[in-house]
């Protein structure tokens, strides 16, 4: 089945009156979503018995939340202090995604810094491995996807073809495509269903179809320049991309089912609804 819903808590939610996150899935549900995404990006933290009133209120209105892990994860630094913070924030993203009810841990694997390409991804398999092997010696987590994701900067490790090698490496690993990144990097080339299908098509070569059909992915309007990423916006743009309606239409196509988060800024509600609905009017016809 495939899901709809915002990445935080977006302006519209604040503007109906409510407050807190513990809210979302009711709003959510209000809003015909049903898909939530948490983030721990700011180093936000979040209490086992929050956690566990949230995950009571998603279960109630049928609402599925992810996790966005923090942004200092970096595979790429060979450094005993990044090694041992990698480690430690996806294990507390995991930790609390499993009070959550949820399976799907989004991240950033890696950064190229003052490295060479090549230099960066020998790094980033080292490191990644090594902790993936001590990820199931703790055997936790079995039940979890870690879902590294497509980046919009040049400088940062995660074209398409990137992430899918990478989730080659093991069973619970399964991509994030953000499409709004993948453009950036394309300087705006993602146009048509086909440039869509084209990506997925290649996903499902190298991971095969069981793990594409279950993706993740970030749907968003973002501003480019030369170094890729600028910012994000919203449906209202109409110079950066990428358009939904294309997207849509290829994972009708393909017979994907994956989830589907709005990182649009402010507006990642509304946006989400603007998705559910064309995908649903795609369906009906
Ligand atoms: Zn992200």
């Amino acid at each position: 089945m495939i899901r709809f819903g915002p990445s935080g808590n977006c302006d519209a939610f604040y503007a109906a009156g409510y407050k807190e996150s513990i809210q979302m899935p009711e709003w959510l549900n209000k809003m015909g979503l049903n898909a939530y995404e948490y983030s721990f990006t700011l180093g936000r933290y979040l209490s086992d018995s929050t956690a566990r009133i949230l995950a009571q209120e998603a279960q109630k209105y049928n609402v599925k939340i992810s996790v966005h892990g923090p942004y200092y994860i970096n595979f790429c630094n060979d450094s005993d202090v990044s090694i041992e913070n990698n480690t430690k924030f996806i294990l507390n993203s995991v930790r609390s995604l499993k009070i959550l009810g949820g399976d799907h841990c989004v991240f950033h694997i890696g950064a190229q810094m003052k490295l060479s390409r090549q230099e960066a991804l020998s790094n980033l398999e080292k490191n990644f491995k090594d902790f993936l092997e001590y990820y199931h010696e703790l055997g936790d987590y079995e039940d979890i996807y870690l879902c590294p994701e497509t980046m919009g900067k040049y400088s940062q490790i995660g074209t398409p073809s990137e992430i899918f090698r990478i989730c080659n490496w093991d069973k619970n690993l399964i991509p994030t495509l953000d499409f709004g990144h993948i453009n950036c990097i394309m300087q705006g080339a993602l146009k048509n269903k086909t440039d869509f299908i084209r990506i997925f098509e290649e996903g499902i070569e190298t991971i095969g179809f069981e793990k594409m059909k279950k993706c993740h992915i970030h749907f968003s309007k973002i501003k480019y320049g030369p170094k890729g990423e600028i910012a994000h916006l919203t449906f209202d743009d109409n110079q950066y991309g990428p358009n939904y309606e294309p997207f849509l239409e290829s994972i009708i196509d393909l017979g994907l089912e994956p989830t589907v988060i709005s990182e649009s800024k402010g507006t990642q509600g509304p946006d989400a609804k603007v998705m559910s609905e064309y995908y649903k009017s795609c369906l009906s016809k």
